[in-house]
């Protein structure tokens, strides 16, 4: 989950663990979008000296609400060259998770900017597709994270290649299998026009059977969207065969049944 410190949520931690309350989660994770190496880089990630009040703000949670379990964590954006970076942000606090995300294809046009969409319209789909799970098979390999994010993000506004990607997919997930992370299934597809969850059934039923083993994430930047469709990514995940997910502590990983 997002707050409004990365500038495109709505609340702060303390408001979506109130609602994760009220709805009868007994455990939540806060992945704020990571600051950048340059804060001028995007108006979308937490800026550098935010880092702190994040920090802050999930440790305030966990006062307000001890009956919850709060999980600190990040979602990083892979940009290659950053790895430095990336390292130097995961020694800089007790995260429980890195969650690995790709949504720059190149290091000016994040392909899910509702700003940009008319980027998409001077390139052809395959080629941006292919780019993408390049980039995030990158982030797999790189032993920076713990977790894939949305996986099939390229699929937002609809802009499908006429190709088969089925071979892009699978690399991935050959990649992810043998890196040891888990794939994430993220509500927040159901939202945007693609109108599916991240990822699609293919490449869940194909991790499945890989022995990939999963997260459910709502992606929620307001109260309203906290555990949104998580019935929904449940039938999915037992449609393709799985029984368990896992959860994070100190960046080691538990399985449990669902
Ligand atoms: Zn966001
Ligand atoms: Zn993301």
């Amino acid at each position: 989950m997002h707050t409004r410190l990365c500038r495109h949520a709505e609340s702060d931690a303390v408001d979506l663990a109130a609602q994760a309350v009220q709805l009868g989660f007994t455990e939540i994770g806060f992945s704020e979008h990571n600051p950048m190496p340059r804060d001028d880089w995007d108006d979308w990630h937490l800026l550098q000296a935010d880092l702190e009040a994040y920090v802050e703000q999930v440790a305030r949670a966990r006062r307000e609400f001890p009956q919850l379990t709060i999980k600190l964590a990040l979602e990083v954006d892979f940009i290659p060259g950053q790895e430095e970076w990336i390292r130097g942000l995961a020694a800089r606090h007790p995260w429980d998770y890195l969650i690995g995300a790709v949504h720059y294809v190149s290091d000016s046009w994040a392909l899910d900017n509702p700003h940009l969409i008319s980027e998409w319209k001077t390139r052809d789909p395959f080629e941006v597709w292919s780019a993408y799970f390049e980039r995030l098979t990158m982030a797999a390999e790189s032993g920076l994270f713990d977790i894939v994010a949305h996986a099939d993000l390229c699929k937002k506004f609809c802009f499908y290649p006429k190709e088969d990607c089925t071979p892009l997919s699978t690399r991935l997930l050959e990649a992810v299998r043998r890196r040891g992370l888990a794939l994430e299934l993220n509500t927040a597809g159901l939202r945007k026009p693609c109108r599916e969850i991240y990822p699609g059934p293919p490449i869940v039923r194909l991790a499945a059977e890989l022995g990939v083993p999963i997260t459910f994430a709502s992606d929620a930047h307001a109260p309203v969207e906290v555990g949104a469709n998580f019935a929904e990514a449940i039938a999915l995940a037992r449609q393709c065969g799985y029984t368990h997910s896992c959860r994070f502590t100190g960046r080691h990983r538990e399985i449990l049944p669902f």
